[in-house]
């Protein structure tokens, strides 16, 4: 059975249950628009797949100016919505999180083949002349993307040239992709060096890399907090030696010893709750989930900070259009397009919660509360 040859997916999953003589009622029950989701998102479409939607917050938080946000999280993990919650009353109680960012740029980088070291170094030599020449063509493939770098690294008869892009608010692969092929074009054409791949790896593209923690890639964020040993106690119902203690065993030991690419509590928990509600590209979340937690006890209590180098999401473009997803930013004041704008506040609003959860979680561990919360709030049935 091809399922290519079914029209819609009612026929898909119709063909489907009669071979494999079992039904899909829940599957075939769903809200998303079909004729989009197949034409833009998911080839043989058969249905959905639900995933429950939780709310966290509100949540304060300051960039240059103050926001109140209730924050989407879609997950299976029973206690995660609970702990995130308990995280965000910890920080907008202490004034709220102090939020910064940069714009990185979504990479690609081709690899180039060239006949030896010398040859590279030609070939390097001739990119960097015409740097100005490969921007204007790769602002031909849209009215949203700009070259923000292109940086090169040679090894053996590799030549390998990552190009980052600013692509405004959408999280830019595909953009970044049809951009850097027509410069690939160009080059081929101009140099007479042909790329063996428009992907070399160097963009770091869904791989956690040391790359783009250095260089940083999408959106790089930093949020920090200070809590005061009220707060610890009432709200995380911790200590603050406590709570310091555990961070820097599990932060920085713990990760080191681990050979971690990153040191945080589960960071990725909660970025994969929020990419899933917002119709991010979830294979992002493992080169996202590089986040840096820092604890240090100051004299009025404790501060608290992450960074997050390697942030690629988008508030427009790739999963953010369907229905669902779209309600989500729309929960978060997020709506329309911008200037990219919008795709920072999202990041902002991103550093804010990973920041509240890595907070609740490491106060979780540091009073031995962790098992009792999932005992509680997540044990299965079947
Ligand atoms: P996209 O949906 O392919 O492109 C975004 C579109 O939105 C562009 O056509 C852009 O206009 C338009 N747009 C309208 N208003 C905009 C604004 N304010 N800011 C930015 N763009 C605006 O999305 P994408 O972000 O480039 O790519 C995301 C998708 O790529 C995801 O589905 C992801 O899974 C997938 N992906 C692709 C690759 C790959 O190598 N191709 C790799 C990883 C992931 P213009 O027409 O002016 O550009």
């Amino acid at each position: 059975m091809d399922l290519r040859n079914y029209t819609d997916a009612k026929n898909r999953r119709t063909a489907l249950e009669q071979a494999l003589k079992i039904t899909l009622p829940a599957i075939g029950s769903f809200s998303l628009s079909e004729d989009f989701a197949s034409h833009h998102n998911c080839e043989n479409m058969v249905g959905a797949v639900q995933i429950p939607l939780g709310i966290a917050g509100p949540l304060d938080f300051s960039d240059d100016k103050k926001h109140t946000v209730y924050i989407p999280l879609a997950t299976t993990e029973g206690a995660l919505v609970a702990s995130v919650n308990r995280g965000i009353k910890a920080v907008t109680l202490s004034g709220g999180a102090s939020v910064t960012s940069h714009r990185a740029g979504i990479s690609r980088a081709p690899v180039f083949v060239v006949t030896n070291g010398k040859a590279a170094n030609v070939f390097i030599d001739w990119i960097e002349t015409n740097q100005k020449l490969l921007n204007q063509i790769a602002q031909e493939t849209s009215t949203h993307l700009k070259l923000i770098s292109i940086k090169t690294w040679h090894s053996g008869r590799n030549v390998f040239v990552r190009c980052s892009y600013d692509t405004q608010d959408a999280m830019g692969m595909n953009m970044a992709t049809i951009a850097t092929e027509k410069m690939v074009s160009f080059i081929t054409k101009e140099t007479g060096v042909v790329c063996a791949s428009v992907s070399g790896n160097m963009c770091g593209d869904k791989k956690a890399n040391m790359l783009n923690v250095i260089e940083g890639r999408g959106i790089q964020t930093w949020a920090d907090v200070e809590l005061s040993p009220e707060i610890i106690k009432d709200v995380l119902k911790t200590t603050v030696p406590q709570f310091v203690e555990t961070a820097h065993r599990k932060l920085d030991i713990g990760s080191r010893m681990s050979g971690t690419i990153g040191a945080n509590a589960h960071a990725a928990n909660v970025l994969a709750a929020i990419f899933l509600a917002t119709g991010q590209d979830m294979a992002h979340v493992g080169e996202a989930s590089t986040v840096m937690t820092e604890v240090e006890q100051g004299k009025n209590g404790v501060y608290v900070s992450v960074y997050i180098p390697d942030l690629p999401v988008g508030t427009v473009g790739g999963g953010t259009a369907l229905e669902t997803q779209q309600e989500c930013l729309k929960i978060m004041g997020i709506t329309g397009a911008t200037e990219g704008e919008n795709v920072k506040f999202f990041a902002h609003c991103i550093a804010g919660v990973v920041l509240a959860g890595e907070i609740s979680l490491l106060a979780a561990l540091s009073a031995g509360h962790l098992s009792s919360a999932h005992q509680k709030l997540a044990r299965g049935t079947s």
